[in-house]
């Protein structure tokens, strides 16, 4: 089956890649763009730049407009219940980490925060510098042998003293979805509050925060087909009613003197300086373009792409998967060759993947491995590109041997 992607030539990146014989792999660090966001981001500097939330001067309206029109498409593209819950910020760590710093007035010392083994050093180390300075415990949930979170053990392992619950969706390093929803059950149950690190999963069609039911969801517009420096965080009303300002500048406050200041409720009290205006612009453009293609048909393309991947690497011997990956990529070990030396040698025949650790050391250490080779994909890959993957494996193996 050729698996052609109908959507790849809506990617200028992709085909300047073909051009320069290279076959990306990695959408899972960052993802091509679609022309209609560059069209967005080059128009926006073309037609005059403003700042936005501060002129009265049309051309600032007009950016203010286009910026605010964002905020309402990232609202209904997680189908958040008000633009007022959705929060620019520049990534999904600073998102995570505001979170950490704006709720930290709500732990006492002996408080527990829950998190899982395979948390991204992004859900992982703003939580752990929030326990050691207010001495918090820092509750790791594990994992069963596919690389889910065991939910047996998270029951017994959620009580009484968790404040927190912070968890990834889909994990960047063993392509699994989470039970994230039976998680969050666990600790509202537990009167917790609950965050979920979006930045895999959101590209991958489940972006419903009011069916997820967490409080705080947090993505990164760069791996969701939009430009890089913005990064998106809701809050359920009530929730984000509990975050203490943590960052201070232009634009955050209600009204300030030399001793005191009020500062804004969200979502404009929690951007304080002029915020990355073009890219939240074109991350609209992104999400128009996303929301127009047929659903099912991305789906079932990804997931077909998906299987080739995995078949391919299950056929070739040595090849050792990692976890049982369910979605958009897959991470593998080759018996006695680090992997380093592999990808060193992909890349010298053109194949962009990923290795190393992920920025999931401790999962990694877990797992008694310096590394992986993570192979990620996007709408835009298709069946050629794992032909060619699969051809420079044989080859680099070949080699190692
Ligand atoms: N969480 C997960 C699961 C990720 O994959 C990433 C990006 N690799 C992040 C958080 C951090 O995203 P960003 O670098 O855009 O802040």
């Amino acid at each position: 089956m050729p698996l052609n992607s109908p959507w790849r030539a809506d990617f200028p990146g992709i085909l300047a890649l073909d051009n320069q014989g290279q076959t990306y792999l990695d959408s899972a660090a960052t993802a091509q763009k679609p022309q209609a966001m560059l069209d967005s981001l080059l128009g926006y500097y073309a037609s005059g730049a403003a700042n936005v939330h501060r002129a009265q001067h049309l051309p600032g309206e007009r950016a203010t407009r286009a910026f605010e029109a964002s905020r309402t498409k990232v609202a209904q593209w997680l189908n958040a219940a008000s633009s007022e819950e959705i929060v620019f910020t520049h990534g999904t760590s600073e998102a995570l980490n505001l979170l950490a710093y704006g709720l930290e007035h709500r732990f006492a010392a002996g408080d527990e925060i829950a998190i899982s083994a395979l948390e991204h050093h992004a859900n992982l180390l703003p939580w752990q510098q929030l326990a050691l300075r207010r001495g918090l415990k820092l509750v790791v949930l594990p994992l069963d042998r596919d690389g889910r979170i065991d939910l047996a053990q998270a029951a017994t392992l959620i009580g009484p003293r968790t404040r927190l619950l912070a968890v990834s969706q889909l994990s960047n390093v063993l392509g699994c979805w989470q039970p994230v929803r039976e998680l969050i059950a666990l600790a509202q149950a537990q009167g917790a509050l609950t965050v979920v690190d979006g930045a895999q999963g959101v590209v991958h069609g489940r972006h419903d925060v009011q069916a997820l039911g967490c409080d705080f969801y947090a993505c990164s517009s760069h791996k969701l087909y939009g430009p890089d420096g913005v990064g998106l965080l809701y809050g359920h009303r009530e929730a984000l009613a509990q975050l203490r300002h943590w960052q201070f500048g232009g634009e955050m406050v209600l009204e300030a003197d030399y001793r005191h200041a009020r500062f804004r409720p969200a979502p404009l009290g929690f951007e304080a300086g002029t915020p990355a205006i073009s890219s939240v612009i074109a991350l609209g453009a992104s999400l128009t373009y996303l929301a127009g293609l047929d659903g099912a048909a991305v789906a079932g393309h990804e997931a077909a792409l998906h299987a080739k991947l995995l078949a391919g690497l299950n056929a070739r011997e040595g090849v050792r998967l990692l976890g049982a990956p369910q979605v958009a990529l897959a991470s593998f070990v080759v018996d006695g060759v680090h992997s380093a030396d592999l990808a060193h040698l992909l890349s010298e025949q053109g194949i962009a993947v990923r290795a190393g650790h992920h920025c999931a050391m401790p999962l990694l250490k877990s797992l008694g491995l310096p590394g992986t080779i993570r192979v990620s994909l996007g709408l835009y890959n298709d069946g050629e590109d794992l032909e060619r993957l699969f051809s420079a494996l044989d080859k680099s193996l070949e080699l190692l041997r």
